[in-house]
Order: structure tokens, then C-alpha cells, then sequence
């Protein structure tokens, strides 16, 4: 069955058609999100703040409107993320290349460094998976790769969520979106490792105690002690699967395995449907700000200039749909040959083509980025949308209703 999307286009003429306080809202508006707040209720609005030294994150002014729209419905907002991989700064000390997202304290010092503070979102920030990325709720899922999921343990204080994904690409998924904001942003800091890496977990037991002693002085719920032989113990009721005494592990006493790229990406769409499936799909609205469009993650240093035109936001209640709409207008645009994609060699710079499958990606073998010079075709951003749909998150077909506030005005 088709899904409905709404797009509403990032051209404007004057304010009365502003992308960020117009068309944010009225694209919530058009899937049903008015009808259903109720006075009182909390509503979060889950975003990225992008990591340190990225410029292409969505602009806070887009997220203050979306806040300030639950509140005239009567509703709370709340705005959110969630830590990133890795051991907080505040409990190593060390600066690694995680630095900057691993904990609330220092992923909100980046967010304000970004524009996102209480006050210029006239609601409170705060990390779904609390404040060192350890809360979580175990939720057991039927997947593909995944029978259980790491999911965001503060998400259950929330009646409605809103998830405002800034659109672009990534190197391993294929393509960022609603489906990433999902399987990554709204698990804890042990589901993301588990969606990169699978659920790989050993420790070689063997090992000298000297070769724990970084971890065992990490783990923050004291899941790690010395037995009475001298060797390591792991007490599983304790651990929280946050993964900090990996990313500290110096001596490869800890590995958590690795995955491929198509891995990757199924178990990231098996997280999505662990989230969704514990959290309610009748309680998530989906807005894709198809904006800023590079081919890097917002989570990220770098940022690209993007390779095609703004194209708007588009919202819907279905997130394969929602994603696959994006997909299809970035490939029914324009390339910007002054992007990566004018350094690619072997490709058809004429539109339409399908961008994404000549984005720069993983390498396969070394896992290494390759900014593909070459323009080899890779199609994992079609691997995502089917797992997405085989696995009953929703739709890769659906009907495109155009919004058109000029219209609207008249009515
Ligand atoms: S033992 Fe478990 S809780 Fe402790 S740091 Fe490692 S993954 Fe986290």
C-alpha cells in the first residue's frame, strides 16, 4: 500500500513561506501531528546537533519553531539525541577521535557551541540514552541479524516524538535519514557499537590482569572486577553493553568483532524496528529536512559542500517512504559539479541519476573511506530502503502530495 508524503519545497519568496516557521510545523500538521497532542503531553523532538567542527548539522532556528508549534498545541517539547560511541572525556580525560559526543556534558557543550541551548530552543535538552549513554531498555525484536535491541531508555518519559533528521549521505549506510535516525539516533551508546560492529563480545580471559586495568577503572556500573585467580570477570546482570571498556582497551583483550557494510546496514534497519516496535509507530511523526545535502554524516568533522540543490522537508507517518521520497527527488536533481561528485570520474554528470551509488564508501576490505575517484557503482542506499520495507517499517511506495502555501493562503 502507497504512503503518503508531503513536500514542501525549500523555495521561498518572502516569510510568509519560511521553511522554519511555516512549512516545519504545517508539514506536522499534514500528517495528523495537531489532532493528536493533548494538554500537557511531552513531546520530543529528536534531532543531531551535529558532531565538533561540523557545519552542514540542521540550523537550530529549524528545531525552535517545531518547539515552539507543541506549544501552542498545549504540549511540552523537549528537544533530544543521543551519546555517541565511546568513554566521555569527564571520565577518561583523554581526548580520542569520539571526543565531544560520548556523554551529555560534553555533547551539550557542543550543542550549545552549535546553537542549541534551552533558551534559544525554549525547551530542555537532553540525551535519550542518559548521561553516559547507559540507559537502556532491552527490547526483543524478530530482525534479521538482532532478536534484541539496545533502545534509548528515556524515550518511554515521552508521549509523542518527533523525529527531525537532517537528510544526506553516509558512508556506510548508503544515505542518512529518517531510518538512521531511528536504528542509531534513538538507541543507546552500546546499540549504535552493536549496529556497527554486530554482538561480538569477548574478552580473553587469559590475559593478565595488568592488560584489564584501563577497563576495569572504566566501566561505569562496576561490571568489570579481578576473580580470586587473578583473571577478569564480566558480571552480565551489571553491564549495561556501553562498550567504554572497549573503546579504552588497549591490549585487544576486548574485541567486539566487525561487520560489513551490508551487515551494517541490517542491523541498524533491525535496530530501527527494535525502536519503533517497543516506543509505538502511531507515535512518531517523520520530517526529512532535505537540506545542506553532502555526502558525510552530520556526525562527522567533515562537511562537503553539498552535491545537490535544497530541496525542502518532506513529512510523513512512514520512514521508508519518507526516506525513499528524498532518495528519488536527490536523484531527479541537478548535480553540483563543484561537489564530490564533479571529482568523480566514470559517471554520467547528467540528471537524473542515481547520486547515492557513487558516493565516497567504505571500502569493503580495509574499511577505509574510499572517495571513489574511479565511480564505481554501489547501491547500498537501495540495500537499506528494501531491508527497511522486507523487515515492515513501512512503504518504498507512496504518493507525493506537493504542499503549496500559496494555495493554502487562498483557502
Ligand atoms: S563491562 Fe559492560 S558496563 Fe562495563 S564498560 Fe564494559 S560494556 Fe560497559
Amino acid at each position: 500500500m502507497k504512503s503518503d508524503v508531503y513536500y514542501f519545497t525549500a523555495r521561498t519568496n518572502n516569510h510568509e513561506e519560511s521553511l522554519s516557521k511555516v512549512k516545519g510545523p504545517l508539514a506536522l500538521e499534514n500528517i495528523g501531528f495537531n489532532s493528536k497532542v493533548n494538554n500537557g503531553d511531552k513531546v520530543v523532538i529528536k534531532t543531531h546537533f551535529g558532531a565538533l567542527e561540523n557545519v552542514r548539522y540542521l540550523r537550530p532556528c529549524y528545531i525552535r519553531f517545531l518547539c515552539d508549534h507543541v506549544k501552542t498545541l498545549g504540549g511540552v517539547p523537549y528537544v533530544a539525541e543521543s551519546c555517541g560511541w565511546g568513554a566521555p572525556e569527564e571520565i577518561t580525560g583523554i581526548h580520542t577521535e569520539y571526543s565531544g559526543r560520548a556523554g551529555e556534558e560534553e555533547y551539550l557543550e557542543v550543542a550549545k557551541m552549535h546553537g542549541f541551548t534551552e533558551d534559544t530552543m525554549g525547551a530542555k535538552l537532553l540525551m535519550l540514552d542518559g548521561r553516559v549513554g547507559i540507559n537502556n531498555i532491552k527490547h526483543s525484536i524478530n530482525g534479521k541479524r538482532f532478536n534484541e535491541v539496545l533502545v534509548a531508555g528515556r524515550l518511554k518519559e515521552f508521549d509523542h516524538m518527533v523525529l527531525a533528521t537532517h537528510f544526506k549521505g553516509h558512508a556506510g549506510a548508503g544515505f542518512g535519514g529518517a531510518l538512521k535516525n531511528l536504528g542509531i539516533g534513538c538507541v543507546s551508546k552500546g546499540g549504535k557499537v552493536q549496529a556497527h560492529m554486530g554482538k561480538k563480545f569477548e574478552f580473553d580471559f587469559n590475559a593478565p590482569i595488568s592488560d584489564y586495568e584501563t577497563c576495569l577503572k572504566i566501566c561505569p556500573t562496576n561490571a568489570l572486577r579481578e576473580g580470586p585467580d587473578g583473571k577478569l570477570i564480566r558480571d552480565e546482570k551489571k553491564c549495561r553493553y556501553c562498550y567504554m571498556c572497549k573503546s579504552v582497551c588497549k591490549n585487544n583483550v576486548i574485541d567486539t568483532g566487525s561487520s560489513t557494510q551490508e551487515e551494517f546496514i541490517i542491523q541498524m534497519v533491525d535496530n530501527a524496528a527494535g525502536v519503533v516496535d517497543y516506543y509505538g509507530k502511531n507515535k512518531i511523526y517523520y520530517l526529512n529536512y532535505v537540506i545542506d545535502v553532502t555526502w558525510q554524516c552530520d556526525c562527522t568533522g567533515g562537511s562537503d559542500v553539498p552535491f545537490v540543490s535544497d530541496i525542502g522537508i518532506l513529512s510523513s507517518l512512514d520512514p521508508v517512504a519518507v526516506d525513499q521520497s528524498a532518495v528519488d527527488l536527490i536523484h531527479l536533481s541537478f548535480m553540483n559539479p563543484h561537489s564530490i561528485l564533479g571529482d568523480i570520474g566514470n559517471i554520467s554528470k547528467e540528471k537524473p541519476n542515481e547520486w547515492f551509488s557513487y558516493t565516497p564508501r567504505f571500502d569493503p576490505e580495509t574499511h577505509e573511506l574510499d572517495l571513489n575517484s574511479n565511480g564505481k557503482e554501489s547501491k547500498h542506499w537501495e540495500v537499506q530502503l528494501r531491508a527497511a520495507e522486507d523487515i515492515g517499517l513501512g512503504s518504498r511506495d507512496y504518493n507525493l502530495i506537493e504542499v503549496n502555501i500559496e494555495s493554502k493562503k487562498k483557502n
